[in-house]
């Protein structure tokens, strides 16, 4: 098939530039951005994304959970090809991470927009821009709200109720940064037909391979908990070892059993404890209770239900070892899927017809796709992470592979809107 918008060096400049402005919101001295989400630095890319929408005739607006949409009407009343990722960020994160699967997605549908103006040629579908609320999760758990509030997955509520450390929930951070709209965005008149997302690899086959492009066909399995070991407040000094219950200490040997887990199942486990919060956090106190995250993700379902089983043996263990109590407070998890084969064989097609170098990959992190593939037929593409960085502000991508990625996604797009993936 001919390729609708051929690689332009213009168009690449033009790119490179948009992500560089981007990329000092939030910016931080050693390169990354901190942009978490709804906080004063989430709201100005926010603002930023919807000018450069506005300016290129694009109609902006948000939905009830802070999703933000750019939409272009080509046929009143078809389904939507919509495009996008998200603009949040890890403290101290990537720029790369999110925020170019964003920009990438907004450039494709300027491009395709001049495409089709220019051509006379008619499209099937509608085309849409969105950058999903609170993609990471940091400052509210969990992570791929906002598209799962989108897809049904979460309840609107509960997404809004949810409140940070500091006692602030998403919809009032949401209120204060501009970003709450007052409706559905789509509803029973205005539809998604099928999703595209473009996002950095973090980790590293792509940059072994030397390959510029990544054919997500598969998501590992993902098991988040957050627990709370329970003990009893005392004091460090006169209370005798025998009376503490230490919770700090129980925590503690949760934190080595997770990370023990992963050694014995080698690298098809990946474990980590990524948050610990400790009450009351006084060097002369025993601590009565500590909050953790875990995060346990396998490829495979079996792995990841076999090595629950021995963590939640080994918690058991660790109560009776520290006499303390440990609660699960919150569960968040999703199995192994697949993404649509046709997805990946249209991609597939237009690596090939594009002369781009590409593999099939597995994604082991969560991304908004996840939520998309179940609710309508979606690609997903990944493109090189140096190194395999991510969540760290050393992350990086090289302009060559940001530019091909942009090529590989417009394409795609431009197929999907003539109805490469509809019924
Ligand atoms: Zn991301």
């Amino acid at each position: 098939m001919t390729v609708h918008v051929p690689p332009d060096p213009a168009a690449d400049a033009r790119l490179l530039a948009d992500f560089a402005e981007l990329s000092a919101i939030g910016a931080t001295p050693a390169g990354g951005v901190e942009r978490q989400a709804a906080t004063a630095a989430d709201g100005r890319a926010r603002e930023w994304l919807a000018g450069w929408l506005t300016a290129r005739g694009f109609g902006v607006s948000c939905d009830r959970i802070g999703n933000m949409f750019g939409l272009h009407e080509f046929v009143p009343g078809a389904p939507y090809v919509l495009a996008g990722s998200h603009l949040d960020s890890q403290p101290r994160g990537g720029r790369f991470d999110g925020a170019y699967g964003v920009l990438a997605a907004a450039h494709a549908a300027d491009r395709l927009c001049a495409y089709y103006r220019d051509s006379g040629a008619s499209p099937r579908f509608n085309l849409g821009v969105v950058n999903w609320f609170n993609e990471e999760g940091s400052r509210f758990p969990p992570s791929m709200m906002g598209s799962a509030v989108f897809t049904g997955a979460m309840p609107m509520q509960q997404a809004l109720d949810t409140a940070d450390t500091a006692g602030v929930t998403a919809g009032e951070a949401l209120a204060a940064i501009g970003g709450l709209g007052d409706a559905d965005v789509f509803d029973a008149s205005r539809q998604v037909g099928s999703y595209a997302e473009i996002h950095i690899e973090q980790g590293r086959e792509l940059d072994k391979a030397g390959l510029p492009l990544g054919l997500v066909d598969a998501t590992w399995a993902a098991n988040k908990y957050q627990l709370s070991v329970i003990g009893a407040q005392a004091h460090t000094g006169a209370t005798a070892m025998a009376d503490r219950r230490d919770a700090l200490y129980g925590a503690a040997l949760v934190v080595v059993a997770t990370r023990e887990l992963a050694d014995r199942f080698g690298e098809r486990l990946h474990t980590s404890c990524g948050q610990l919060t400790v009450y009351p956090n006084s060097p002369v106190v025993v601590a009565r209770e500590v909050h953790l995250h875990l995060d346990l993700r396998s490829e495979s379902d079996e792995l990841l239900a076999e090595a629950d089983a021995v963590l939640r043996r080994q918690l058991a263990e660790i109560e009776v070892k520290a006499d303390v109590a440990i609660e699960r407070r919150f569960a968040h998890t999703w199995s192994g899927h697949v993404y649509q084969p046709e997805g990946v064989r249209l991609a597939e097609q237009v690596t090939a017809d594009l002369g781009v170098g590409s593999m099939l990959v597995k994604t082991r992190a969560g991304h908004d796709s996840t939520n998309m593939k179940d609710l309508v037929p979606t690609v997903m593409l990944f493109i090189p992470s140096v190194d395999g960085i991510s969540h760290a502000e050393a992350e990086f991508t090289r302009d060559e592979d940001l530019c091909t990625g942009v090529d590989v996604l417009t394409e795609t797009m431009a197929r999907m809107l003539e109805g490469a993936l509809a019924a």
